[in-house]
């Protein structure tokens, strides 16, 4: 098999898993209709679902393939997801290999109250603490994916999640499944905040307790990425 043989063969993989995953967005909570998109880099390339298209309808073929920069590498179909600058920016400031961008209910309603999500649960360690809201900006605009990009370079931990102001949520990972399962978790966060709103004032970890998480998370070698709070531990 020649190199451009196993690029392409790649490229599909990464759409037949972005398919998948697609179709798994509406079942579980995390966005309707047409909303919502997901990329995985590739090298230099990013594979990215079309705009316009209900998931369930979405097949390998329909996946975009572009540069770092933007540039149209392979066409899909319809267009690239309008989201498509502030993926680019992820993968530009970070070592992400996946990117879920979200509208679930939970945190679109954090998104329109709070300035970020309280560490509610010791989980919220892996995805770097309290997660940030970034201030509202039209979507599919280049002042988002700034706005996006600052929020996740931002001094102190990695963050790999970010809630959009009146919008949804935007987390990464090493690989797809990571990212989106940090996409759940950070659904399950916002709700589990709600819940304990309503029955009072809920304590929150301090900045210390996280770090300790953090710290128990690596000696005990559970991957930050996929295991730490994946259960019971
Ligand atoms: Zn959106």
């Amino acid at each position: 098999m020649n190199l451009e043989q196993e690029t392409l063969i790649r490229w599909q993989d990464a759409a037949v898993e972005i398919a998948e995953h697609g179709r798994r967005l509406i079942a579980d909570g995390l966005a309707y209709g047409t909303a919502g998109n997901l990329s995985c880099r590739v090298d230099d390339r990013v594979v990215i679902s079309p705009t316009s298209i209900p998931y369930e309808e979405v097949v390998p073929d329909d996946l975009w393939v572009l540069s770092l920069n933007g540039e149209i590498v392979r066409d899909g179909t319809a267009a690239p997801s309008s989201e498509t600058p502030f993926h680019l920016a992820i993968y530009a400031a970070t070592k992400a290999a996946a990117v879920v961008h979200t509208h679930s209910a939970e945190v679109v309603a954090v998104s329109a109250t709070l300035e970020n999500l309280p560490a509610i649960h010791y989980s919220i360690a892996r995805l770097g603490g309290p997660v940030p809201v970034v201030t509202y900006q039209r979507f599919g605009s280049d002042s988002l994916a700034a706005g996006i990009q600052a929020a996740l370079g931002a001094a102190g931990r990695p963050r790999s999640a970010v809630i959009l102001q009146n919008h949804g949520a935007v987390t990464y990972g090493s690989s797809l499944r990571e990212a989106y399962d940090k996409a759940l978790m950070l659904e399950w966060l916002a709700r589990t905040y709600r819940l304990a709103l309503q029955i009072g004032e809920p304590r929150i970890l301090s900045t210390e307790e996280l770090d300790e998480v953090t710290a128990e998370a690596r000696r005990r070698r559970y991957a930050m990425g996929t295991g730490m709070g994946g259960g019971g531990r």
